[in-house]
C-alpha cells in the first residue's frame, strides 16, 4: 500500500481552534521537510487549503456546486511531488515527470463545468484522455458513475495508480494505450475530457461519443494557438464552440 504523502502546510491561525484530536497515522511519519515532525492535524490543514482554493474557483466564476465539492473533496497534495506539496492548491500546473504536468485547478474546475453542462445528477459514462498524475481523473470520479481514463506513458500510468490506490474510487478504471483512439469498450460516453491538446479531434473520440452526449478539449486552432473546444453530439450532427486560449501538453499518438 502505497504511503500517503504528508502534508507540511501549518496554518497555525486556523488550526489553533481545532480540537486536539489524534493525529492521523500519516501525520506521525517524518515530515519531508527539515522541520521537527509534528503531529499537526493534516487533514484539516489540507481541507481548510482546498476549501480556500474551491472560494477562489467559486469567485472566478466557477458555479456549478457539483464541481466545487468535488474540487473540495480530492486531496490534490496526494498527486505531486513531496518537493511540490507546499504549491498543491495554488492555481497552478505543477511538473508530475517525463515533460508532463497536472493541470490548474481552474482549468480541471472549468473543463468539467463545461462537460457537465448544469446538468442535475452524476454524468454517466466518461472518458479522460491523459491520466497524467491522476488528480483530474480523481475529480471525474465524484462526478460521474463510471470513470475510465486513458495514458500514453507507462511511468504515468503506474504512477497514477499509485497515487489512487488509496482513495479506493471504485469506479475509475485507468488504462494503459494511445487515447487517439479512445476506449471503444466502455463506449458510448456521456463526456469526453482531453488533458492533451492535438491538431483536431480524434474521430474515434466523435464516434464514442453518446448521443446528447459532450466532449471537450484543447485543440490547435488555425492560429497556431490552443483553445478550449466543446463538442456537443446531436441528433442533427456535431456543434462545435471554440472558447478561451489554453495551454495543453500536446496530444501525442502511440504509447511509450
Ligand atoms: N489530467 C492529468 C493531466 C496530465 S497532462 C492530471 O490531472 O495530471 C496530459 C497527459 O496526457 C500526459 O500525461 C500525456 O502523457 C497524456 N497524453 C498525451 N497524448 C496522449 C494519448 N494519445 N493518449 C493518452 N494519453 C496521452
Amino acid at each position: 500500500m502505497t504511503q500517503r504523502k504528508a502534508f507540511p502546510i501549518q496554518l497555525d491561525s486556523l488550526s489553533s481552534n481545532q480540537p486536539k484530536a489524534k493525529a492521523p497515522v500519516s501525520a506521525q511519519r517524518p515530515l519531508p521537510v527539515t522541520a521537527v515532525p509534528r503531529p499537526v492535524g493534516v487533514g484539516l490543514d489540507s481541507l481548510a487549503m482546498r476549501n480556500r482554493m474551491v472560494q477562489k474557483l467559486a469567485a472566478s466564476g466557477i458555479q456549478d456546486a457539483h464541481v466545487l465539492k468535488a474540487m473540495g473533496a480530492v486531496e490534490r497534495h496526494q498527486f505531486v511531488e513531496t518537493g511540490l506539496v507546499n504549491q498543491a492548491y495554488e492555481d497552478t500546473s505543477l511538473p508530475i515527470g517525463l515533460g508532463q504536468t497536472i493541470s490548474k485547478p481552474n482549468v480541471v474546475a472549468r473543463m468539467i463545468e463545461l462537460l457537465r453542462n448544469g446538468s442535475a445528477g452524476p454524468l454517466g459514462r466518461v472518458l479522460e484522455v491523459g491520466t497524467g498524475c491522476g488528480y483530474q481523473a480523481a475529480v471525474l470520479s465524484h462526478i460521474a458513475t463510471e470513470v475510465y481514463s486513458i495514458e500514453r506513458l507507462k511511468g504515468l500510468h503506474e504512477k497514477a495508480r499509485d497515487n489512487l490506490r488509496s482513495f479506493r474510487l471504485r469506479n475509475l478504471h485507468l488504462l494503459f494505450g494511445d487515447g487517439m483512439a479512445g476506449f471503444a469498450k466502455g463506449a458510448p460516453y456521456a463526456a469526453i475530457i482531453a488533458a492533451a491538446g492535438g491538431d483536431s479531434i480524434p474521430q474515434a473520440w466523435l464516434d464514442q461519443l453518446a448521443l446528447g452526449g459532450r466532449l471537450v478539449a484543447p485543440i490547435v486552432t488555425m492560429t497556431g494557438h490552443q483553445a478550449l473546444v466543446v463538442v456537443d453530439k446531436t441528433a442533427q450532427g456535431f456543434t462545435q464552440q471554440v472558447l478561451e486560449a489554453v495551454h495543453f501538453v500536446p496530444l501525442k499518438s502511440g504509447i511509450s
